[in-house]
């Protein structure tokens, strides 16, 4: 579609050209007959004709030309532009579209106005959770789903509403192949030992097979809502074996750790979509660890009551104590 602009001015330019083409072959055709009625007349009278012929051509081709050439290095430069922009929205791939804060999501700020709909248009993969807490978000290849508390897996509505969620279009910058079996902390070593960026935020996508996995889901909140912390003392914690699947999640550097979490925060989907959750502990037999390093960051922040009267404190150490259960 990006094409259909400068597409038409190429189509309209050939058609000026094609057309004064035209125009010049009937000049040329119109005094080329008025020579010939003039073969009787005088070798003198000849030239003049010519000169007039070929004057008229000349300020025809000069006049036309001149604007259907300039259209035609408009058409370049708008193609140029075209080819010059798509670097910046390859680049534009690796986006994280957030909504909302860790900081607000701590502070019990459950219910937002972003849908699962809007996830889905902003990116293809992503975590998060759902109004009231209710669940653990996964949006894979562009379809959301919810982790219960109960550990059951359901695909949401597109009208379903996110409090929290950060997804992005997954374009890998770096595979790394896990060819051992490792543990979380070995895993998440070996990817930090091949990507020495610490300042980044970067997105992962991990496929294998797992021959231990453990996450978490948390229940349904009622108003007023408890904070985070004690939220999630009522979550569900699942134990699964010898499951093929995928992590995604995020690692954000500790300056942003007001907005999301800092080191790796990883949800969990199995092949067959039917588990998953938080991520608290894996044994991972083999796989293949895809990188996105994330350049460009945005942030969608809620206006809403709950959200503009909460003071936003991100205790770092109730987040610690939210994800001790890991490793
Ligand atoms: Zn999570």
């Amino acid at each position: 579609m990006q094409f259909a602009g400068p597409g038409a001015i190429v189509w309209i330019n050939y058609l000026t050209i094609k057309k004064i083409e035209f125009e010049l072959q009937q000049s040329v055709d119109k005094h080329s007959k008025h020579l010939n009625r003039s073969k009787s007349g005088s070798k003198y009278s000849c030239k003049i004709i010519r000169f007039a012929a070929w004057t008229n051509k000349t300020k025809s081709f000069n006049m036309r030309t001149i604007a259907a050439y300039s259209l035609t290095i408009i058409t370049i430069f708008i193609l140029w532009d075209c080819h010059y922009q798509n670097p910046i929205k390859e680049a534009k791939t690796n986006t994280i579209s957030q909504y909302s804060t860790l900081s607000a999501l701590l502070e019990g700020v459950y219910d937002g106005e972003m849908t699962a709909g809007e996830l889905k248009m902003q990116g293809n993969y992503g975590i998060g959770t759902f109004n009231a807490l209710d669940g653990e978000l996964i949006l894979a290849d562009r379809e959301c789903y919810r982790v219960c508390s109960d550990g059951k897996v359901i695909k949401v509505s597109d009208t379903e509403k996110t409090p929290f969620a950060a997804v992005c279009s997954f374009a890998p910058d770096t595979i790394i192949q896990i060819n051992q079996p490792v543990n979380l902390r070995e895993l998440e070593n070996r990817i930090d030992s091949a990507i020495r960026k610490p300042n980044l935020i970067f997105a992962y996508k991990i496929t294998g097979s797992f021959d231990t996995i453990v996450t978490r889901s948390v229940p349904k909140q009622e108003k007023p809502y408890k904070r985070l912390i004690e939220a999630y003392k009522q979550q569900g914690v699942f134990t699964y074996f010898h499951q093929k699947g995928m992590l995604f999640g995020y690692k954000f550097p500790a300056y942003l750790k007001d907005v999301n979490m800092d080191g790796f925060h990883l949800h969990f989907l199995s092949s067959d979509k039917s588990k998953g959750g938080h991520l608290l502990n894996c044994y991972l037999t083999v796989g293949e660890v895809s990188v996105a390093y994330i350049r460009n960051y945005a942030l969608q922040i809620p206006d809403n009551s709950h959200f503009n009267t909460t003071i936003l404190t991100n205790k770092k150490s109730e987040l610690l104590k939210i994800e001790g259960a890991r490793k």
